[in-house]
């Protein structure tokens, strides 16, 4: 398991990463905000523990540019200021959990391994939607009972859909979400990926909505 330590307080950073070291866990600190990003979008990374008040980008500005890249993966935010509106606040931008400062690090594991645990009930269970299951776990999927083929873009197109059940996901959002930055700007790939979809699901099941992008009809 690999935790990313974003904290720029020596002290604490090496207490956190002392503790999880010891815990059998691979650690890596970064001592900024923009380091600490940068490192977050790394698939690899399976939990990140942030700091809110960092230099060079601020720990709120992580989490929120770290959710539209990495939507699912947990982070726990380490915070000095205990008011409850900014506890409020950072579990609205998407904070799992959050710890005040001073905390133990026997609080610090414990919230560590209720989150990876939740994360992965979460990535073993199903998505089942007007007749289109979609094991998340074992990658693979069925349509009115029939097992299909997906190869693993259509499968996580086909995730992203069924993720926003009949809301309308545009070009942008869905080249974001299935193939990150890398893509060429101005490309089809999602008309043509969306019309291989379709013809192993059912043209019916993906709806055009002209000038907006794509919807999937459960
Ligand atoms: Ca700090």
């Amino acid at each position: 398991m690999n935790v990313l330590v974003v904290e720029d307080e020596p002290r604490i950073a090496a207490f956190v990463e002392r503790g999880l070291r010891a815990e059998g866990f691979t650690v890596t600190v970064a001592n900024d905000g923009s380091t600490g990003f940068a490192l977050a979008c790394d698939e690899q990374v399976d939990l990140v523990i942030l700091d809110l008040k960092l230099p060079k980008l601020p720990g709120e500005q992580v989490l929120a540019k770290l959710r539209q890249r990495r939507p699912d993966v947990p982070v726990i935010v380490l915070t000095a200021k205990d008011a409850i509106d900014d506890r409020v606040r950072n579990l609205n931008a998407g904070a799992d959990d959050y710890l005040t400062k001073p905390f133990s690090f026997a609080e610090l594991l414990a919230r560590v391994h209720a989150r990876l645990r939740a994360r992965d009930q979460r990535s073993s269970a199903a998505l089942e939607l007007g007749g289109v299951t979609l094991d998340l776990h074992g990658r693979t999927a069925t349509v009115d009972d029939a097992r299909i083929e997906l190869t693993a873009r259509e499968f996580a197109l086909l995730e992203t859909f069924m993720r926003h059940p009949a809301q309308v996901l545009s070009q942008v959002q869905l080249m974001d979400r299935v193939w990150g930055y890398d893509f060429e700007p101005g490309s089809n790939v999602v008309e043509v990926y969306v019309g291989y979809l379709r013809r192993k699901i059912g043209r019916h099941r993906i709806e055009t909505v002209r000038g907006a992008g794509y919807r999937f009809v459960p």
